[in-house]
């Protein structure tokens, strides 16, 4: 199996993965970038997965399934382009004969779903569209920082060597606002470095993996004092969990 960011619109990823035959894609929101890349690999479009209802995620939907007869999997709660398999919390899917098992996770917006999925002799893949980027996460932009947390403490608990396929682009300035709350963290350094190599020679930072993110990402650290603090200067009332987590989510949004 083979895992590749196609590039869309400014930032976007499209993830696609294929056996050398078959495909699947992960929020198509262009469908040109996609379409050249089955050519080139001389692939079929089987499947196509989408996370959540925003516009850059699903614009290329209608003319992939046209152009392919590929089916189409979203989540249960947002409109959706029509037709397709509304998937809820604990669903699993077999595509190109893997298993993957979809995850509710709100907050970016209301009914955002990721797919998780085994792939043999392989390490996991995660598909988790626009609610955890590398060293982020979504901005809030139809669920509550409680819900957002409940979510990503989920992805959190997913094996370490799982591979995290963010839906943009956003590591270095994701890695800017981290490294404000937590400039004395060895790890963030080192991947800012290493992210910023990457950058420079137009290479995607992604795919993470789920043991990096729990060493860099502040959002899935907001239970270490070294964060909690550094939140605590900017919103002395942040005490409790949820709390210290909506606060640093304002923070980074005012960032
Ligand atoms: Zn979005
Ligand atoms: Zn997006």
């Amino acid at each position: 199996m083979k895992l590749i960011p196609i590039p869309a619109f400014v930032d976007n990823y499209i993830w696609m993965l294929h056996d050398g035959r078959r495909a699947l894609v992960v929020d198509p929101g262009d469908s040109e970038p996609v379409l050249a890349a089955l050519q080139d690999g001389g692939l079929t479009l089987e499947t196509i997965l989408v996370t959540h209802h925003h516009n850059d995620h699903t614009g290329g939907v209608d003319a992939l399934r046209q152009a392919t007869g590929a089916k189409v999997y979203g989540p249960a709660l947002e409109h959706m382009p029509e037709p397709l398999t509304r998937l809820n919390d604990g669903d699993v899917i077999e595509v190109l004969g893997l298993h993957f098992e979809v995850l509710l996770v709100p907050g970016h917006t209301a009914g955002h779903i990721a797919f998780f999925g085994q792939v043999p002799s392989q390490d996991p893949v995660l598909f988790c569209g626009d609610t955890l980027f590398s060293a982020g996460c979504g901005r809030l932009f139809e669920g509550s920082p409680a819900q957002m947390l409940t979510s990503l403490t989920r992805l959190a608990a997913l094996p370490d060597a799982t591979r995290v396929c963010c839906a943009h682009e956003y590591t270095l300035s994701s890695l800017r606002f981290a490294l404000a709350v937590e400039p004395d963290n060895a790890d963030l350094q080192a991947y800012q470095a290493k992210a910023q190599v990457l950058r420079n020679q137009h290479q995607p930072t992604l795919p993470s993996s789920i043991a990096l993110e729990k060493c860099v990402n502040p959002f899935l650290r907001t239970h270490l004092p070294s964060v909690a603090h550094a939140v605590q200067r900017q919103a002395a009332n942040a005490t409790d969990a949820v709390s210290v987590f909506a606060a640093l989510r304002t923070w980074k949004d005012q960032f």
